[in-house]
């Protein structure tokens, strides 16, 4: 069965564009580029439409190597703008952990900062990476996390580390595994989960004999297969899991709550 994530994406629109009327201004938000790669540059375009729909201000700010890391903090002290939004990835030359300190913590609506990431290690998410939060959105409303066995697959800084810390999060209470490329009989560990989530970046990487009879499946991958846009999940798990589909899963509400973010961190500098 394929999880609705459509619908979910959509209610946390509804909810930030109520709260964007409530604001009495116009909250904005600042996308800094410095990159050519065509999935960076389709997401900025896609979160242009996505601003303009929820009545958010936007603009991209294209940047040498040279002067993102002062256009970022200068966006700090920069009191039109309240989210501040990085592209990646960067080029290989960049470093990346200088760059993303750049990033104003309190503007940091993706939750790169190592600041914010650091924050999860105490159970506190004021701006937690929107693709681990968009996992546990989705996971929430599938299921009662506490106790479940949850396999993320992956441990980027991006998705798979700060995923397992926030489903270890008190309250939540799921029993972890990470895996990785080096994982020992994967298979073994994925199978005998409730919970997989794949962040691996292999197209159709996670089989139907790698995962359990009614398991939930979280499919994060990007995979651009012959043009076609694949996720890490073969199709073919969706026979005996509930799984959520690419596209149409977890990056659409990854945007939904880029957005949502931008409104609570304006709603938090007008305070
Ligand atoms: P990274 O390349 O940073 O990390 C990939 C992870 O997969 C690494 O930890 C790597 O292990 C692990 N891995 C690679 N091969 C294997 C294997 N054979 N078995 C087990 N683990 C393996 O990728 P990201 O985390 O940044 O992204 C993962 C995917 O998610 C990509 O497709 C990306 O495009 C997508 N993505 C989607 C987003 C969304 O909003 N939907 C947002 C961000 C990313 P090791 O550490 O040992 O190398």
């Amino acid at each position: 069965m394929w999880i609705d994530c459509r619908t979910i994406a959509r209610s946390i629109e509804e909810r930030t564009k109520e709260r964007v009327e409530k604001l009495g201004f116009t909250p904005k938000l600042v996308s800094v580029a410095c990159t050519d790669d065509p999935s960076a540059l389709s997401y900025l375009k896609s979160q242009r439409k996505k601003a303009e729909k929820l009545g958010i201000a936007f603009e991209i700010l294209n940047v040498s190597p040279e002067e993102i890391v002062s256009t970022l903090k200068k966006l700090g002290s920069d009191e039109s703008v309240n989210g501040v939004f990085v592209a990646r990835p960067f080029p290989p030359s960049f470093d990346e952990k200088e760059i993303l300190s750049s990033v104003p913590v309190e503007k940091d609506v993706e939750g790169v900062n190592p600041a914010n990431l650091g924050l999860l290690l105490y159970d506190e998410e004021i701006f937690p990476p929107c693709t681990a939060e968009a996992a546990v959105r989705i996971l929430e409303r599938e299921t009662n996390l506490s106790g479940k066995r949850v396999t993320v697959v992956g441990r980027s800084v991006t998705v798979g580390k700060p995923l397992a810390l926030m489903l270890l999060k008190k309250g939540r209470d799921a029993t972890v595994t990470v895996c990785h490329s080096r994982t020992v009989n994967l298979e073994e560990i994925t199978k005998n989960s409730d919970i997989v989530v794949v962040a691996v970046g292999r197209a159709h990487f996670l089989k139907k004999n790698m995962v359990k009879e009614g398991a939930i499946v979280i499919d994060v991958g990007i995979n651009y297969v012959d043009g076609k846009l694949q996720g890490d999940v073969d199709p073919s798990v969706e026979e005996i899991a509930r799984v959520t589909p690419v596209p149409g899963g977890v990056g659409q509400v990854t945007t939904a709550l880029l957005f949502e973010h931008v409104v609570r961190a304006a709603e938090r500098q007008r305070k």
